[in-house]
């Protein structure tokens, strides 16, 4: 059987299930065929699948590593949705690095280099992450507006599950913004859509429910609603189910049921070792602080309390450097990229008269003829070649020639329009010019011979012949012919006398 690449990503891309390691596995088969059929660009997108995984399982270090490759990799190849899926990740990165600017930066990515072709569903995720981070940097208005952008969607194409997802992460960020009701809103109908697919909140959900329960004092009603977070299956998210046990290890110290609050707790400490979930690890020791105090043992609250100063000062020195790190590994990402277009534009230009040079006319030309032949419209190039140059430079000096090629070069870049000149080599140039331009051709001719040349070449006159051929009816179509006939046609001006265009056979 063979697996279908595209469908597969697709698929993995907008996965919905919490089975980090069965997702995993997918994506790695997945990225091995891609490199079988030499899918570059697919073998990218599984390895963000694969490496979003890994992160969730606590390799943060590897993931970013993958993450900043493939957007470098990205950037390189100009390839838009893959640099939509590494902003994306890059924006979640910064997310748990605390550098909620650049992850705000990473996240305004994800969401402009989406193309419109892009599944509603990956539109959505990547709205939400926008949104997040919009909250995340303090503007809760323009995060709402991303949330009611991301569920219009979901709504519109009757993906419940994604509008679930959005009420979340709504709820979530209205209760961080301090507004319970809002927040105790958006929980309403996630229960409406819950009961719509039917099924139960997820662990996640439930957390933020259980959140807003206790931020509003409602205890017991936070302590049942993550009542059997214990019973999440083993190949549940890590990181979702430490979060909802710490959230349950605080409805239940509040509740005074001090011997659960501490089940609840090691559950969760356990959890955060065995998938190295440090954010979270850390605010275990701030809560075994809270509940040693509550249980009127205060030396061992304040020791603990001391473990949690000095693990969250640790914490945030790993963070700063990790956050260091990926920002400049981003930095010189754009940077590189940056060099790469300069460099390949200067090698695409004559140095002396800033013309684009011969290699640009190979890469150029064939193109404007394909584009031509398709509109069904005509492309005039045409050879043009200084006369008696050889006289300027023995007379006078190759000094003045060279000022004489600068200046045809600038009225050549002045008539060029739509159409481009280049630098053939020598004294010799290159016009290619949309329609058929042997009109205007004459009038570069004239241009050239009336310039004011007297401060540069004194008495000597500089003139220029012409040869032009132009696409259409029957005439020569590829490149290599045009040039010919173009170059054919400039020496029969050369012969007649020079100073003219000659735009047909001989
Ligand atoms: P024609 O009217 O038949 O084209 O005569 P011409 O003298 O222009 O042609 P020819 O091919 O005999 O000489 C071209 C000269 O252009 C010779 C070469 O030294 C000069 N040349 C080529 N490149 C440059 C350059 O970059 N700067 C200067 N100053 N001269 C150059
Ligand atoms: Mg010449
Ligand atoms: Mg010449």
């Amino acid at each position: 059987m063979t697996l279908d690449v595209a469908a597969e990503l697709d698929d993995l891309e907008n996965h919905e299930g919490h089975d980090v390691a069965a997702i995993l596995a997918r994506a790695t088969t997945v990225a091995a065929a891609a490199d079988r059929l030499g899918d570059v660009v697919s073998a990218h997108r599984a390895r963000l699948v694969q490496a979003d995984m890994r992160r969730r399982e606590g390799d943060v270090e590897h993931a970013t590593r993958v993450f900043l490759t493939t957007h470098r990799w990205a950037e390189q190849h100009d390839c838009r949705p893959l640099l939509a899926r590494s902003h994306f990740h890059l924006a979640l990165t910064f997310h748990y690095l605390g550098d909620h600017a650049a992850s705000l930066e990473h996240a305004l990515g994800a969401v402009d280099l989406l193309d419109d072709g892009a599944p509603a569903g990956l539109r959505i995720i990547h709205l939400i992450r926008l949104a997040n981070s919009l909250a995340e940097n303090g503007s809760t208005d323009e995060a709402r507006e991303r949330y009611r952008q991301a569920e219009s969607i979901a709504v519109g194409i009757g993906d419940l599950t994604r509008q679930l997802l959005v009420l979340n992460n709504l709820a979530y960020t209205e209760l961080e913004a301090g507004n319970a009701g809002t927040a105790l809103a958006a929980v309403e109908r996630m229960y409406r859509a819950a009961r719509a697919i039917g099924r139960d909140l997820l662990i996640v959900e439930r957390d933020t429910v259980a959140n807003i329960h206790i931020s509003a004092g409602r205890y017991a009603e936070a302590e049942e609603i993550l009542r059997d977070v214990y019973d999440a299956p083993p190949w549940y998210e890590a990181h979702d189910a430490a979060e909802a046990a710490l959230t349950l290890a605080v409805a239940q110290r509040h509740r005074g049921a001090l011997d659960r609050a501490q089940a609840s707790l090691d559950r969760c400490r356990q959890l955060c070792a065995e998938h190295q979930l440090t954010a979270v690890g850390v605010r275990v020791l701030a809560e075994q602080a809270e509940l040693f105090a509550a249980a009127g043992d205060h030396r061992s609250a304040f020791a603990e309390y001391k473990r949690y100063h000095a693990a969250s000062e640790q914490l945030r020195s790993t963070q700063q450097e990790a956050k260091a790190r990926a920002r400049q590994a981003v930095f010189e990402t754009a940077e590189a990229r940056r060099d790469a277009e300069r460099y390949r534009e200067q090698a695409r230009r004559d140095p002396l008269t800033g013309l684009w040079n011969r290699r640009y006319v190979d890469e150029r030309l064939p193109d404007v003829l394909t584009a031509a032949a398709a509109a069904g419209t005509a492309v005039t190039v045409s050879l043009l070649d200084l006369d008696h140059f050889k006289r300027i430079n023995d007379t006078l000096s190759h000094d003045t020639g060279d000022r004489v090629l600068m200046a045809v070069a600038e009225l050549l870049a002045d008539v060029v329009g739509d159409g481009f000149a280049a630098r053939m080599g020598g004294e010799e140039f290159l016009l290619v010019l949309p329609g058929d331009a042997t009109a205007l051709l004459d009038a570069v001719r004239l241009r050239v011979a009336g310039h004011h040349w007297a401060p540069i070449t004194g008495e000597l006159p500089v003139t220029v012949s012409i040869g032009a051929v132009s696409t259409g009816a029957a005439g020569p179509a590829n490149q290599a012919d045009l040039l010919a006939e173009a170059d054919r046609r400039l020496y029969a001006a050369k012969r007649a006398g020079r100073n003219r265009v000659v735009t047909s056979q001989g």
